[in-house]
């Protein structure tokens, strides 16, 4: 589909085609692919729980802009204008509209200048003057600029200019290893920390370190404490009031999670969030359910600040039976895990596990979304209440439906191994992110002098090593003999199951390099772990061969025996890290290992799925819901649709939240 230059009205109704010929591919811009997502459930839900879900994603919409800014000082500010100019486009300069638009969507599916994978910054590439031009044009269209007092508009595109124009002005996001040894936070251009360095943070003691920004101001820390009445002051008041109107239609269990979470953005106060996690965990049976609030640490450079997100999504029962046979064996796996038996928990319990369709997700998680979630984060609440994990259904559906049949050749040493990829590599793929979230994160314990908290001692070692622990946790036990008896596969089909999955991992550590396009160091730490442990196979067994053949480099996996007692005795090495807080150790194996590659190489690889276009990462479409009033105010019935339509998704939920930033 092309881009439209005038985006659809968002009220506009679309029907939703067939299953067979829906369209989930919508367009690509540059090295993105841009991919609606389905929740085909939704319109068989009671109206009880389709009112919920109506509430809860008001909730996670009024949240969205606290992600921006936390990425970015100067995000909503660019997105202001971006969007002032994409919205008026009538007798704007082709070329210029047709650079600035690639550039905004990239800057929506990113929230904003810098790239969710790489964490480095992109640019516009046109000139400061067209840019000028175009949003002159369009404020004769009538459009509004975020002008301060007195400024004018060609002030404020000068002010801003840096930020559109110029690559090396806060060039990377996270930098969690700036060259040359320089300061982990100075060096990361994200919000989270204002004039702040390491060395400032000696002996400082963070009363609200997952949702506070640090500031120095005239030479002291200030903590600027995410809550109501602190920062974000006036976006948690809406999401709390929206959990507010939800609760009448949530089950008593959901009930009393929103009430904790309210009380949480009310207080800001740890202990209340610490009584969020446990309520949230402890629900383990409601149909619907979110995730809302600051959650995640990738952003933070320390991996201590959480960045903003929410989820709104329910149960779908079809495909929850896998990942619960996975989560009620937890303990058999937990048994037999290849690693000191000091660190086996006994006792696994609470770990709930459902496959969801997600209806929105927004902040950290949208519109790039993971496919498994396992939270909370909290070691302590995880080791004593447990978690719950969720398989992202139908993002996983619509990344599979999305795929070209190019990318799976094109890497693939035999034809044998394509096929093999073609055939399985959905299935495989859910089954291996189930058993990352149910038995991977949920897994082990650490010594007890860590206090439950490794993070403290790995800093920002710690979120690579811990996906790590994860992933080789899955790729153990794929080839478990024991996933037949558990019916988790069949027995005809394991061993294909195990060798696409193994060749799939395999041939991901070359072609997630078309991911890294500048520099020659991974910073995400799902690709720093990935990387590593194909590298370290590589180096440390005889399962993996690096081949060439007309000019084109392979890694080819060739043993699959070979493969899995590597990764046991990885495993056993990255869970002693963790359970120990080995911090040198941890920077040592990604430093060798994980974070540097051959810039050669990634120039192949990159001039390959160039040829055949294959993006580099996928920017979802949300569903749209439509609340349907009746006489005395009151929701009749929600009505779900979608959108096909990147630009008028996020013009119109940037449009729902404006009010709050005056
Ligand atoms: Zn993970």
């Amino acid at each position: 589909m092309s881009a439209p230059i005038t985006p659809a009205p968002a009220s506009l109704p679309t029907s939703t085609p067939p299953a067979a010929d829906r369209q989930y591919l919508l367009e690509r811009i540059g090295e993105a692919a841009v991919v609606q997502v389905y929740a085909d459930g939704f319109h068989d839900l009671p109206l009880r729980e389709k009112i919920l879900i109506w509430h809860l994603t008001q909730a996670a919409i009024a949240g969205r802009d606290i992600f921006y800014d936390q990425r970015y000082a100067h995000n909503l500010e660019m997105r202001d204008v971006l969007e002032a100019i994409v919205a008026h486009p009538a007798g704007i300069d082709r070329d210029s509209f047709s650079e600035i638009e690639r550039y905004t969507k990239l800057f929506w599916i990113n929230s904003g200048p810098h790239n969710n994978l790489t964490a480095r910054k992109f640019v516009l590439a046109c000139t400061p003057e067209a840019l000028a031009a175009a949003a002159r044009t369009a404020a004769r269209n009538g459009a509004r600029f975020p002008l301060r007092p007195g400024e004018s508009l060609d002030a404020l595109l000068e002010r801003l200019r840096p930020m559109f124009f110029d690559p090396d002005v806060d060039p990377t996001v996270t930098s969690k290893t700036p060259p040359g040894g320089a300061d982990i936070l100075a060096a990361s251009a994200n919000n989270l920390y204002e004039r702040v360095t390491m060395a400032d943070l000696d002996g400082f003691k963070e009363e609200h370190p997952l949702n506070s920004r640090l500031v120095k101001r005239d030479g002291r820390l200030v903590e600027e404490v995410y809550r109501v009445g602190g920062r974000y002051s006036a976006q948690i008041g809406a999401i709390v009031g929206h959990l507010e109107a939800a609760l009448p239609y949530a089950t008593d269990a959901m009930a009393h999670a929103l009430r904790a979470l309210v009380a949480f953005y009310r207080t800001g106060e740890d202990a209340a969030r610490e009584a969020y996690d446990i309520a949230w965990v402890q629900d383990k049976a409601s149909p619907v359910d979110t995730i809302n609030g600051f959650v995640e640490v990738y952003m933070d450079a320390r991996s201590i600040k959480g960045a903003w997100e929410a989820i709104v999504y329910y149960v779908n029962r079809e495909k929850t039976t896998q990942i619960r046979t996975i989560a009620e064996n937890a303990q058999w796996f937990e048994d037999r895990m290849p690693w000191d038996p000091k660190y086996r928990k006994q006792g696994v319990r609470g770990v709930t596990a459902n496959a969801i369709d997600v209806v929105i997700e927004t902040g950290e998680s949208g519109p790039i979304t993971p496919v498994g979630i396992n939270l909370p984060n909290d070691q302590l609440i995880r080791e004593r209440y447990g978690s719950k994990s969720v398989s992202l259904s139908n993002v996983n559906e619509a990344y599979d439906k999305s795929t070209l049949p190019e990318f799976r050749t094109e890497f693939s040493w035999t034809p044998e191994e394509a096929a093999r990829a073609t055939r399985w590599s959905a299935f495989a793929g859910e089954l291996t992110t189930n058993m990352h979230e149910v038995i991977g994160h949920g897994s082990g314990k650490v010594d007890e002098r860590l206090n439950g908290n490794p993070q403290v001692a790995l800093k920002e070692q710690f979120s690579a090593i811990e996906e790590s622990r994860a992933d080789l946790v899955a790729l153990y036990f794929i080839a478990d003999p024991q996933l037949v008896e558990f019916g988790l596969v069949d027995a005809e089909s394991h061993a294909d199951v195990v060798r696409a999955e193994y060749e799939s991992y395999t041939r991901n550590a070359l072609v997630q390099l078309r991911r890294v396009r500048e520099g020659t160091q991974i910073e995400e730490d799902h690709m720093r772990n990935r990387q590593m442990i194909v590298r370290w196979l590589m180096a440390n067994t005889t399962a993996i061969e690096m081949r060439r053949r007309d000019g084109k480099t392979y890694y080819v996996m060739t043993d699959p025996v070979e493969f899995r007692a590597g990764v046991g005795r990885l495993l056993a090495e990255v869970q002693r890290i963790k359970g120990q807080g080995d911090y040198e150790a941890a920077r040592a194996l990604f430093d060798t290992y994980g974070v540097h590659f051959d810039a050669a190489l990634r120039d192949e690889v990159v001039a390959r799925v160039d040829r055949l276009q294959l993006p580099s990462y996928t920017g979802f479409v949300m569903p749209r819901l439509e609340a349907i009033g009746g006489a005395g105010g009151e929701i009749r019935d929600v009505h779900i649709s979608y959108p096909l339509d990147l630009t008028a998704q996020m013009l119109e939920y940037s449009a729902a939240t404006r009010h709050l930033r005056a």
